[in-house]
């Protein structure tokens, strides 16, 4: 079988990974990872938030006023699902699926890293860190009713009402995961070609080449392909040169801004603008973590784009010879192995499309007859 892949990012690198051990694959990208490595690297699936409530969008004009979110540009069919759904809650199988999808991914970066921890494999579990007791205690209460039930504790943070500590969840650094998926991809025979590949979906070519099924992960550059309720939440990476004054991974709950203190540096993201363009508005991220975090120097910045569906739930599902992966929003690396995963088993012919994590490529992709 003769599989094509359109989007390198980490979800497309995984699909290609997995899909190489049954098919001919050729992975179309012009910089793969480039628009995922700017992430914290953090594999924390279990802190899923549903995207279409009221105390999500509370929480957006709360990082409003905050300076950390800006809308800029909103897709304008993600907002009508969003309202159209506000808090509605998905069917228990959809909470199955994530749980088995997390489970999945926790696994395989672990495994992974027991073949060779090339990629600065850590499980040493992430801190969430609270300012006001109320909010606190609210972040206790909701972890406690996740559909997840991860394990954690509260603990005390000098300078903070406190904390909530994961002690299962993991992290990694994101450009060295993807320079050795790129070096088992190349091992596997995986053709990659360097640039942005048209589609013709007419004739279900990629670039003027017929493929047996395409699989369709470009994250939010979907829209240029097909219109999706699919919206882009802008964020920036820095590579710093200094020291953290936490030692596990953080994320500070009010400004969410999260830090990874790594082996040679501290890798340090935030930014959550409504916003599709390129343009750099990232400058105001190390200022919110100047009293953790000693700069000495910047290394490297990136930025990148979370696709967010409407809940946030993955988009995930097969029409006719076109697969779709894409929508994890602010959890791509988390999801990333178990969507790759599952686009290949849809590609493949293996599973059939779930009923809810597909049911926006059942309703939004149309394929010309
Ligand atoms: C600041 C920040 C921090 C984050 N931290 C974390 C974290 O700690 N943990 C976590 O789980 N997630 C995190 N995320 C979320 C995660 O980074 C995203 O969910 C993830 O990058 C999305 O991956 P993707 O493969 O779907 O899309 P992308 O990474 O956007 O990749 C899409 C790719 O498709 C390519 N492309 C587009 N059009 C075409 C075309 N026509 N032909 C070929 N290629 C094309 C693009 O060049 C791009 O490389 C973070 C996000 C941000 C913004």
């Amino acid at each position: 079988m003769d599989v094509s892949v359109v989007g390198g990012g980490i979800v497309g690198l995984m699909s290609a990974y997995f899909l190489s051990e049954e098919a001919d694959v050729t992975l179309y990208d012009p910089d793969p990872g480039s628009y995922s490595v700017h992430a914290a690297g953090l594999i924390e699936p279990y802190r899923f938030d549903k995207i279409n409530t009221t105390s999500m969008l509370a929480k957006m004009v709360k990082y409003m006023r905050r300076g950390v979110t800006e809308v800029r540009q909103v897709n304008k069919l993600w907002l009508r699902e969003l309202l159209l759904s506000l808090n509605k809650e998905p069917p228990p199988d959809a909470w199955n699926i994530m749980r088995e999808m997390a489970e999945f991914s926790l696994k395989f970066y672990k495994e992974m890293a027991s073949e060779r921890n090339d990629f600065g494999y850590r499980e040493d579990g992430l801190l969430e860190l609270y300012t006001s007791k109320e909010q606190l205690e609210q972040g206790a209460k909701e972890e406690r009713s996740s559909p997840f039930r991860p394990k954690h504790e509260i603990v005390d943070v000098p300078g903070f009402a406190g904390g909530i500590f994961f002690p299962e969840l993991s992290r990694i650094e994101t450009e060295k995961f993807v320079r050795r998926i790129l070096h088992e991809l190349e091992f596997r025979k995986v053709r990659i070609i360097k640039k942005r590949a048209s589609l013709d979906l007419q004739k279900g070519k990629v670039d003027g080449k017929e493929s047996d099924v395409i699989v369709v992960s470009n994250g939010i550059w979907m829209n240029q392909i097909f219109p999706m309720p699919l919206t882009a939440f802008k964020g920036y990476g820095y590579w710093i040169q200094g020291e953290s004054k936490i030692d596990k991974a953080f994320v500070t709950v009010d400004e969410g801004v999260a830090v990874s203190p790594l082996s040679d540096h501290v890798k340090v993201t935030g930014g959550f603008s409504a916003d599709f363009s390129d343009n750099w508005r990232g400058d105001f991220v190390l200022e919110k973590v100047s009293n953790f975090v000693k700069i000495n120097k910047i290394i490297e910045k990136s930025m990148g784009f979370r696709p967010c569906s409407p809940d946030g739930f993955p988009i995930l599902g097969r029409k006719g010879k076109i697969v779709i992966a894409t929508g994890a929003c602010r959890l791509g690396w988390s999801y990333g192995p178990a969507m790759g995963l599952h686009s290949t088993e849809l590609a493949l012919g293996k599973a059939k499309n779930h009923p809810y994590l597909s049911r926006l490529v059942e309703r939004y992709i149309t394929i010309p007859s």
